[in-house]
């Protein structure tokens, strides 16, 4: 088991009357990819802020790489990268330029901070604009620039705020590929979004938020199989037998593979059928089985937008 890079116990924080993260106990291991998920205003950001020591908690326990940033922030700020929601650059100076200010604030010797730049900017996709003006720069680049800025610190944990923000679905993907590409040099990564579907694919974990209240934590697979029953989906497409019009004992058939959950009709001739493990082979026998003629079938693995939608509905379904 890896060690504990990051680690909070009943971690609170109120503004007033206003509970913004509440109890919250949060463990996160070296090199993984952890994902802080929520709707807007759930705590995500509070919670980030007070790990990185720019918000004081009111009352909990907190550890970052074994320091207490209410004690040792800058300690803290040294070794963690930070992108916020919004990262600022001077838009008059090139990508290069920008950097390279940033080092020369840290204090970083000019030929090192040359070779650090390079190395990050090659490493974002960046290079070849290197020296352009970031007024030219994407909202997609200017995101890379914030990560290529982190590197440059060689940090063991970097903690990014709502990285997909304003990105379109292309650069997101990129994006979320570039900071998968970090756990491969060790680097610890915990994320938030409220983007639940779009981050879901890179975090080994997630803990989903609610009103300041981290409700859920564990692998998309584990959350899915918890909250729905089941952690696989397979569509399945096939035309039933002459005899078996209305496809009653094809779905039958589906029905009683072990392991199959549910079987839902989607459209005539399309199945959805939610199961615990990879029943794709034994849905292919029963159904040849059932006298149909098999077409399709393709697997698909449930959202976190579900788990959490259904998660709450039942809460509120008991309440
Ligand atoms: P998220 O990042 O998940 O959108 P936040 O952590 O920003 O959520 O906010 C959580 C709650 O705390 C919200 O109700 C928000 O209005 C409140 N909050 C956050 N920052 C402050 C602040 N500086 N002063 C007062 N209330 C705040
Ligand atoms: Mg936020």
């Amino acid at each position: 088991m890896n060690a504990t890079v990051i680690e909070t116990r009943g971690l609170t924080k109120r503004y007033g009357p206003t509970v913004a993260v509440e109890g919250l106990d949060l463990e996160i291991r070296k090199g993984e990819v952890f994902g802080l998920l929520g709707p807007n205003g759930s705590g995500k950001t509070t919670t980030i802020l007070m790990l990185i020591g720019l918000t004081e908690p009111t009352s909990g326990e907190l550890s970052v790489l074994g320091l207490d940033p209410r004690l040792t922030p800058l300690m803290v700020k040294r070794q963690v990268g930070y992108l916020p929601d919004a990262v600022g650059f001077y838009d008059e100076l090139t990508a290069w330029e920008n950097l390279r200010y940033i080092t020369k604030l840290n204090g970083l010797p000019a030929a090192e901070a040359d070779r650090r730049i390079g190395a990050a900017l090659e490493r974002m996709g960046l290079a070849r604009v290197a020296n352009q003006r970031v007024a030219t720069f994407s909202r997609g680049m200017r995101q890379r620039l914030g990560l290529a800025e982190l590197l440059c610190k060689t940090p063991q944990v970097v903690i990014l705020d709502e990285p997909t923000l304003g990105l379109d679905p292309e650069a997101a993907r990129d994006f979320l590929a570039l900071i998968r590409q970090l756990k491969e040099d060790g680097i610890t990564v915990l994320l938030s979004s409220h983007l639940l579907h779009q981050v879901q694919e890179v975090c080994d974990r997630v803990g989903l938020f609610s009103r300041g209240r981290m409700l859920l934590t564990g692998s998309v697979e584990a959350l899915a199989r918890q909250v729905l029953g089941s952690a696989w989906r397979v569509h399945l497409e096939a035309q039933p037998a002459p005899s078996d019009p209305e496809g009653a004992l094809l779905r039958a058939a589906l029905e009683q593979v072990p392991g199959v959950r549910l079987v839902q009709a989607e459209s005539t001739g399309h199945w959805r059928v939610d199961a615990q493990q990879d029943v794709r082979s034994e849905l292919a026998q029963a159904a040849l089985g059932a006298g149909a003629r098999l077409i399709g079938l393709t697997q698909a693995r449930p959202g976190l937008d579900e788990v959490y939608a259904r998660y709450f509905q039942e809460a509120a379904d008991e309440a």
